[in-house]
């Protein structure tokens, strides 16, 4: 069945022959606790018939998720201990997140910012707001790049968007523009020429971080939709959650790394899932997804080569999860050193 619209409830999801009868209830539990949303997009590409289809486990709710182990956290990687003012977050002396908005078009169980998006969520910046993280930027001249997140910035309307990238158009010092997206890959209706006219309003170097996590992402439409930002000039990289039970498996991450750069995407980022509440059956351990990446290096072009990145739980930064920085410490545990010097065990007890 093809749905018309995204499907945001339980009944919806039954409705649509996604999720069995004997799942409603839960399904509905979880859309209680956490939201919930599937583009037609996402609808079309999951198999039913599939009880492992590695799409509809990242978008379907899941009872599992109505498990929080102690070790998880609302926060997980420590936004709020780094944000001076509302919309963004400062961690590293040369770049900002500006998140303008908490919403998105689909929501990823696995989502390291579940508690802050969706309808319930932090919600859209006021234009206050948004005038304090611009002035915000504008008074620190090491601010080299600003990070467009949430959420999905595209989820605002080309005019809004062009709003936003006129302010930063207007901060010299601000050399480059990120922005971060699953639009592309979930909704790739939305990228058209007033989009693309509208993120090159800033007038600075635009990257665009595309965020998928199977080949089976990459429909007709998706690949329609990544090329239209890169023939509109944007330089595009990769961002990809490693999740057990979508692709935690070196082939997959094979195929999945070569469909990118054939889509002129280049992989940039592969995370450790974070311990965002309700998302322990998604995750690995570090030592599964260091062997995963090993095998990953021997088998595909330097071009595939994505970074394997470990966020610190606490707010202490990235850390390349197969390098010198993280090493065992005995107990299925690992000793792992930040940007500064400081030292933390992952997972922490
Ligand atoms: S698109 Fe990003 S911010 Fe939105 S639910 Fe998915 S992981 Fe979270």
């Amino acid at each position: 069945m093809t749905a018309e619209k995204s499907l945001r409830t339980a009944d919806e999801l039954v409705a649509a022959g996604l999720v069995p009868e004997a799942r409603r209830a839960d399904a509905a539990a979880v859309a209680g606790r956490y939201a919930v949303a599937v583009t037609p997009a996402i609808a079309a590409l999951i198999d039913p018939a599939d009880a492992e289809d590695p799409v509809a486990r990242q978008f379907l709710p899941d009872a599992a998720e109505l498990v929080t182990l102690p070790e998880e956290r609302a926060d997980p990687i420590g936004d709020l201990a780094h944000s001076p003012v509302e919309g963004i977050v400062h961690r590293y002396p040369d770049r900002v997140l500006l998140k303008a908005v908490h919403v998105c078009p689909v929501y990823c169980r696995f989502c390291f910012r579940r508690e802050m998006v969706g309808p319930e969520g932090l919600g859209t910046l006021s234009s206050e707001a948004l005038d304090a993280a611009v002035a915000y930027v504008a008074e620190r001249p090491e601010i080299w790049e600003v990070i467009l997140t949430g959420g999905d910035p595209l989820v605002l309307s080309p005019r809004r968007l062009r709003e936003i990238l006129e302010r930063l158009a207007a901060i010299a010092h601000v050399k480059v523009v990120r922005v971060h997206t699953r639009v592309p890959v979930v909704d790739p209706e939305r990228v058209d020429a007033d989009l693309t006219a509208a993120l090159k309003a800033s007038g600075k170097t635009v990257y665009v971080a595309l965020h998928a996590n199977h080949p089976r992402e990459f429909t007709d439409a998706a690949r329609a939709a990544i090329a239209c930002l890169a023939d509109a000039g944007f330089a595009l990289v990769s961002q990809t959650v490693l999740l057990k039970g979508v692709n935690d498996d070196a082939g997959v991450l094979a195929a999945l790394m070569r469909t990118f750069v054939e889509n002129r995407v280049k992989p940039y980022y592969l995370h450790h899932p974070d311990l965002a509440p309700g998302t322990a059956h998604f995750r690995l351990t570090l030592a599964e997804g260091r062997a995963l990446v090993a095998a990953l290096r021997g088998r595909v072009s330097g071009l595939c080569q994505p970074a394997y990145i470990l966020d610190i739980p606490g707010g202490h930064g990235k850390v390349r999860a197969d390098s010198a920085a993280v090493e065992e410490a005995g107990d299925g545990r690992f000793r792992v050193r930040d940007f500064r010097g400081g030292t933390h065990i992952y997972p922490p007890k």
